[in-house]
């Protein structure tokens, strides 16, 4: 029982604080800056963490591309996945460095060590700072070809970022982070106020809504799922809104309502097949009839489009592309569903490869299917903000990058020193490897100065 003492303190601060109707998050023994070491941390609970006192993360589970990465980087939190044993490696009180960048953690580093490291986050953060005088600068090749560059969102509070960081607009606003860590749904009003602060706020460049992406590895205390043994594969993102008609028509509602005060395309993510698209789009008719009725006001012309994430879909680019206004590839599911690799699983991350052949053909295809029926195709996974892809990008003839806020400024820098007939010439060579090695390789060898000053 003794042993249980300090459980039991929690347990009574909990409920407590419970009482008092004080929001908890997840930290709560300690004042000071702290590192969280831990097995696992959902998204949801990534998204509470206190940024005034969690100064970094990491934990054995995870991959690159997964939710809690993604959120970790809206936060600007450093951390490091996917570390397999770092809960058996380090004790509370050890001193911990974290490396975000390279993703690397030390425990109790030698002061020497320390030292190098204080010495490289100060470079790291001139740097940083430095990269915002790209900000106003046009994103384009040094022969002055023209790609958008946009932001990806989770959280309101990133909103300030996007035009700090000079974002031509977001190109991926992931909606269910407003569903998570709550006991009841979000309203049609409340929906409605967030969408439309960010659309004003951005005006007058657009903002591309996702539809609620839930399921995979997000989940909402409100709905109860049934267990999936794959949930990645399971009752996901439209999946689900297709089931849940109810919620769907609500944040439709909200979506177009917001679409009178701004620029607004709505997004509906893991489509794999066109009666999904039917569906959908009999649904948004049925809420435009709606509102229409009601008198209530959006942008009758609003543009839709699909995310490009399940194989399935980017085989079919060019029927899907006859039934939408635009697609965006999601490049996260993309290669976790043609890989068949779970991108949250830290045993095959090593397996995740943006550079296989196999995903830049789908990439290729899902291009030319949507420029040869007048589409413009983004690109809103990872790898559309990671510098050393962006040649390849570039020459498949990519229009729209999103990207994590803070990869804006790398991406903008590495496209104003690239040529856009030379990325295209190494492009059409890299079609002709067979391996993601191979083409890294290539990658390598053409790199510019740009390239090897990075962070
Ligand atoms: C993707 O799959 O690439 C994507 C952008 O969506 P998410 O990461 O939210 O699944
Ligand atoms: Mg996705």
């Amino acid at each position: 029982m003794q042993g249980r003492t300090s459980d039991i303190d929690y347990i009574e601060q909990r409920i407590l604080r419970n009482l008092a109707g004080i929001k908890s998050d997840i930290i709560t023994a300690s004042k000071e800056n702290i590192i969280i070491v831990a097995n696992d941390l959902s998204p949801a609970d990534t998204v509470n963490l206190n940024v005034n006192e969690v100064l970094g993360f990491t934990i054995d589970c995870g991959g690159k591309t997964s939710h809690t990465a993604i959120m970790a980087r809206a936060l600007k939190i450093p951390a490091v996945v996917g570390l397999k044993d770092i809960t058996s490696r380090v004790k509370t009180g050890d001193t911990i460095i974290i490396d975000g960048v390279h993703g690397v953690v030390i425990s109790n580093p030698t002061p020497d060590k320390l030292l190098q490291y204080s010495q490289q986050k100060l470079q790291y953060d001139e740097f940083e700072m430095g990269l915002l005088k790209y900000r106003d600068l046009p994103a384009e090749t040094s022969d002055g070809f023209r790609i958008k560059l946009l932001a990806n969102i989770e959280i309101m509070e990133e909103l300030s970022s996007v035009i700090a960081y000079g974002a031509e607009g977001i190109g991926l606003y992931r909606t269910e982070f407003l569903f998570l860590n709550r006991k009841d749904l979000p309203s049609e009003k409340e929906q409605f106020e967030i969408y439309k602060k960010v659309t004003e706020t951005i005006s007058p460049n657009p903002v591309t809504i996702r539809t609620l992406d839930i399921g995979g590895d997000k989940f909402m205390s409100q709905i109860d799922f049934a267990e999936e043994i794959n949930p990645v594969m399971g009752l996901r993102a439209i999946r689900f809104c297709l089931k849940e008609v109810a919620i769907f028509k609500t944040q439709l509602r909200a979506i177009l309502r917001a679409s009178a005060y701004g620029k607004v395309k709505i997004l509906f993510p893991m489509i794999s097949g066109i009666e999904e698209v039917w569906q959908t789009k009999k649904i948004l008719d049925e809420v435009k009839k709606e509102l229409n009725s009601e008198m209530k006001a959006f942008d009758p012309d609003i543009e839709i489009g699909i995310m490009i994430e399940v194989p399935s879909a980017s085989t079919i680019a060019d029927l899907l592309a006859k039934e939408v206004n635009f697609f965006s590839i999601g490049t996260n599911d993309l290669i976790q569903y043609t890989l068949a690799i779970d991108r949250v699983n830290e045993q095959v991350s090593y397996l995740y490869e943006p550079l296989h052949p196999a995903v830049l053909r789908l990439i290729r295809n899902i291009i030319n299917a949507a420029h040869s029926n007048g589409l413009t195709v983004a690109m809103c996974g990872e790898m559309a903000g990671e510098p050393f892809y962006i040649p390849i990008l570039l020459g498949l003839g990519i229009d729209e990058l999103s990207m994590n806020i803070m990869a804006l400024p790398r991406v903008k820098r590495i496209l104003r020193s690239l040529q856009y007939k030379e990325s295209k010439s190494i492009t059409d060579d890299i079609f002709k490897l067979s391996t993601a090695q191979e083409v890294e390789t290539m990658l390598k060898k053409t790199a510019n100065k740009a390239f090897l000053q990075q962070y």
